[in-house]
């Protein structure tokens, strides 16, 4: 169900929102040599920079015939500027080889490609499913981040059993109907919304069934072994009481460890009170970041919280509740904390 939620919705928005490239055009998608080219010329170089490369090359070389009986020169300069020279020499290799053993068409089989110099799997997966409308999967950088985020994998996406992960859930998805169109946008949805720094999720086709989006790990994913710098983060807490009672709040869903509670850390809407004297702080480590937490002492003067439904879940609870209630990791210890201070 949820399989086929996702297909048809990444679907519905490739055909809306697919940018238009020179490879996207319907000969293109029929013609295994160029799509083969623009895959091969696309790894490793930026859309915009292949463009006019892409143009040419296919000016020069319109066949994989031509191409196999261009000189190596020719075809290296038709490469120039473009980086990766390896790429040149596999593409004319392959296509001398497809002449030589393969009567001039690319094999329309997984094994008949892989076996094909400078053609690995996620360009085999492409050919096929793109040209030969077979059901393939493929797992490139972008495909490999969006599938993170979305099944919430938190294995390393470079290490073998993350690689294995990644592909098995690609092949799972990839459906029978427009195998190609379905894989490309996993590719442009990666390219342009679920992208490595500020992923737009608010116009994202599939954030109802992202768990990184609900378990609040987009940031975090995908795990790319890297570790990055830890943060030293300064926080306050906000301790407000009310007859022997302090407010806190249930986070959200869509939030974080959502479910948790925690203080607040500025003043609440509907409430007035006093921010007072720091009684003391805590130091928590959540991920990478080395947080200090400061809490203050603050009296309720009226009111109450607002807008229960969007900011959360308000209460007034007394130390047993204090007690009993689940806590977020650092606003536990600030509990622990006030019966140190004697609060
Ligand atoms: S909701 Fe956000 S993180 Fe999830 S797939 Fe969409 S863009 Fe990526």
């Amino acid at each position: 169900m949820q399989t086929s939620e996702m297909q048809k919705q990444l679907l519905r928005w490739f055909d809306r929102h697919a940018r238009t490239l020179p490879w996207r055009s319907r000969a293109v998608r029929r013609d295994p040599y160029r799509v083969w080219v623009s895959e091969i010329m696309l790894q490793q170089t930026q859309v915009v920079t292949v463009i006019p490369y892409y143009q040419r090359w296919l000016r020069l070389f319109p066949t994989i015939g031509a191409l196999a009986r261009a000189k190596p020169a020719a075809v290296l300069k038709a490469w120039e500027g473009l980086g990766y020279y390896r790429r040149a020499r596999n593409l004319h290799a392959t296509a001398r080889e497809v002449v030589r053993c393969h009567s001039g068409r690319l094999p329309a089989t997984r094994d008949g490609l892989l076996a094909l110099p400078g053609i690995g799997r996620y360009t085999a997966g492409a050919i096929l499913s793109i040209a030969f409308g077979q059901r393939e999967p493929l797992v490139d950088g972008n495909v490999a981040r969006v599938l993170a985020r979305l099944f919430g994998v938190r294995q390393n996406v470079k290490s073998g059993t993350g690689q294995a992960r990644l592909w098995k859930l690609a092949g799972s998805l990839v459906p029978a109907k427009r195998p190609g169109a379905f894989n490309e946008s996993l590719m442009e949805l990666g390219a342009t919304v679920c992208t490595p720094a500020g992923p737009r999720c608010d116009c994202c086709p599939v954030r109802k069934l992202c768990v990184a989006l609900r378990l609040g790990e987009v940031e975090r994913l995908p795990n790319t072994g890297k570790r990055p710098k830890s943060r030293f983060v300064r926080q306050r807490a906000l301790l407000i009481w009310r007859d022997g009672r302090l407010l806190i709040r249930r986070r959200r869903s869509g939030e974080s460890m959502c479910g948790l509670w925690e203080f607040p850390s500025e003043p609440v809407a509907g409430v007035r009170s006093t921010v007072g004297e720091r009684i003391g702080s805590i130091r928590h480590s959540v991920m990478n970041d080395q947080l200090l937490v400061a809490a203050h002492d603050c009296h309720w003067l009226g009111g109450e919280p607002i807008r229960q439904g969007e900011t959360g879940c308000w209460r007034w609870a007394d130390r047993a509740t204090l007690a009993r209630l689940p806590f977020i990791g650092a606003h536990r210890k600030i509990v622990g904390l006030l019966v140190v201070v004697g609060r």
